[in-house]
């Protein structure tokens, strides 16, 4: 089985988010791998080791993923490949992931690709899906089960809370959702073998891709935190005022009514 996974670097959840020149500050953040792709990532070694064959993980990013991919071949991936757009593309968005993404799998035979449901950075949810539609493959997403039988693949989705089978064929796209598995912790042994394991590193030019292919459809026009929580009023008096007092606030502060 020829299996890939699709691994976003994004900064841990964790961290304080600033914004600095209309950008998010990334300066002095920890990064880590997606936590929906560590969940695909586990899936991925888990059909390995049951139906052999190779896990190969691909990641869109700069040098600095290279940190991730690692650990996810010190978890048990075989291979990884490093997408490096850090010179060629300024301006990216799903559309510009994607259609690299899918260039460096067209001509791959792969029988199972495995992406996280949502990125927790920029959560679009858009990627994987879109990499399905530029491959002509089918694809099922916020999966919680996956059984792989011969070419049939009986799948369990998450549909907000309630559960829906779906059978179809490989090969096959799959989005992650929590619970379809518990990720491992890369041991020892695994970090020492990932160091001698294979990390290609491509750029668009390897994929026959221009700068214009990749050009993003969409403009990011502002980013911005949402504002800062005010402390909260604490009516007192009569209790009739304190209602009278309320329907005021809420109609002339809060202008809700
Ligand atoms: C070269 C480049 C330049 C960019 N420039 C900007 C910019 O200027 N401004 C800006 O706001 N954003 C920029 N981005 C980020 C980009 O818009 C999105 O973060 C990215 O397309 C993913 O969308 P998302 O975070 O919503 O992922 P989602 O669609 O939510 O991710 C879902 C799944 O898709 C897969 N996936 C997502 N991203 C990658 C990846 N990079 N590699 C492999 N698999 C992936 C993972 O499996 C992930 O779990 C840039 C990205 C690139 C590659």
């Amino acid at each position: 089985m020829n299996i890939y996974v699709l691994l976003k670097r994004t900064f841990d959840t964790e961290e304080k988010i600033t914004i600095s020149g209309g950008k998010i500050n990334e300066d002095g953040a920890e990064f880590i791998i997606n936590p929906y792709d560590e969940y695909a990532v586990e899936e991925a070694i888990q059909v390995r080791d049951a139906q052999g064959g190779e896990v190969t993980v691909v990641s869109v990013g700069d040098e600095e993923t290279e940190k991730q991919l690692r650990t996810a071949l010190a978890m048990g991936a075989d291979k990884a490949v490093l997408i490096n757009t850090e010179d060629d593309v300024e301006n990216g968005d799903q559309f510009t992931t994607a259609k690299i993404l899918a260039e460096y799998l067209k001509d791959k035979d792969a029988d199972l690709i495995i992406g996280g449901n949502v990125a927790i950075d920029g959560g679009s949810g858009q990627v994987a899906p879109r990499v399905a539609e530029m491959l002509g493959i089918s694809y099922v997403t916020t999966i919680t089960n996956l059984e792989i039988n011969g070419t049939t693949a009986t799948v369990t989705r998450d549909v907000e809370g309630d559960s829906e089978v779906i059978e179809t064929t490989l090969p096959l796209l799959v989005t992650a959702q929590q619970g379809l598995n518990e990720p491992r912790y890369p041991s020892l042994p695994g970090i020492m073998k990932a160091k001698k394991k294979p990390l290609d590193e491509l750029e668009l030019d390897d994929l026959d891709l221009e700068e214009e292919d990749v050009e993003a459809k969409t403009k990011t026009i502002e980013i911005y935190l949402p504002p800062k929580k005010e402390a909260g009023k604490v009516l007192h008096g009569e209790l009739t005022d304190q209602v009278k007092e309320l329907v005021n606030l809420l109609h002339t502060e809060a202008k809700v009514i």
